[in-house]
């Protein structure tokens, strides 16, 4: 897709949204960072996409339906977050070194006692941002919404690759339960990757939509938008059927019971997206893991 589409898209949001599009400078944005902020971060970075790129688009593309005028800025429990002083958009981080460029800001945010709302970028990032959690957070479950397992040792011989960072978190130990909804792409390698980290893994073919995850300590949610049904979200680079609708999503996210402490979104992919529905139900996924991550 040229740039030309992308920018006319942008002409039928409002012109606020120019503003949050554009880069801020991350390093001034920290230092009003206060303990109790939900911090949002941007990671454009979609390098270890093994099949199609365009998720490094993605952060641009959520902001600005967040702040479109089609919808309002409320969550569905009735917090208005265009009234909400703990929430910073930070702007989008520079990567050039895929894993400090991405760790080291997060723990930065981390210790100045912020909550991070991460924007991808591939689900790459996500093991990065858990390597920082890791430090801060003795005890740390992960809820993973996703088609695919992303259990990879390697994956055409990049053990960084998007199908990977589950493996690599597990395998550093960067978190003490890892639960999976919405799988649908098991394989035997994964399988047995699955059982060697006693992941706890909820697969489409037994879903059930009364489903509840139970976590008794802080929860960090990793929200791959491909564990949506593609009928429901057209901006994906994997198309895997038979999967979740987006009440079925929010209805988990609004189901947490346990602390919140963390979240990313990731693998939207704007290239591929309709009249941006599938960035329209990301922002509203944003949301509402605000409205948690403040509580
Ligand atoms: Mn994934
Ligand atoms: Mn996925």
């Amino acid at each position: 897709m040229k740039i030309n589409s992308l920018s006319g898209k942008i002409a039928i949001f409002n012109k606020n949204i120019q503003m949050q599009a554009n880069k801020l400078n991350f390093s001034n944005e920290i230092n009003k960072v206060r303990p109790g902020t939900v911090a949002i971060i941007g990671i454009p970075f979609d390098g270890n996409s093994s099949f199609l790129k365009g998720s490094s688009l993605a952060p641009r593309y959520i902001r600005e339906a967040f702040h479109s005028q089609s919808s309002n800025m409320c969550t569905e429990g009735v917090m208005d977050l265009d009234r909400e002083p703990r929430l910073l958009d930070l702007g989008d981080m520079e990567i050039n070194d895929y894993i400090n460029d991405i760790q080291s800001p997060v723990f930065e945010l981390l210790e100045r006692g912020a909550k991070v709302l991460s924007l991808g970028g591939d689900h790459s990032v996500t093991y990065p941002i858990l390597r920082a959690y890791r430090k801060k957070y003795e005890h740390l479950s992960i809820l993973q919404l996703d088609a695919h397992p992303d259990l990879y040792h390697e994956y055409e011989g990049n053990k960084y690759a998007h199908g990977c960072p589950f493996a690599l978190i597990m395998e550093e130990s960067l978190a003490d339960r890892l639960v999976q909804v919405g799988i649908r792409t098991m394989n035997p390698h994964q399988q047995e990757q699955a059982a060697r980290f006693n992941v706890e893994v909820m697969d489409m073919k037994h879903w059930d939509s009364s489903f509840k995850p139970v976590f008794d300590g802080p929860v960090y949610l990793s929200l791959d938008m491909d564990v949506l049904d593609p009928a429901f979200a057209p901006g994906l680079s994997h198309y895997e059927a038979g999967g979740l609708s987006t009440r079925d999503v929010l209805r988990i996210i609004q189901g947490l019971e346990a602390p919140l402490v963390g979240a990313d979104i990731v693998e939207l992919n704007p290239k591929r997206d309709l009249h941006n529905m599938t960035a329209m139900a990301a922002a509203k996924f944003l949301k509402e893991i605000v409205e948690k991550l403040l509580k």
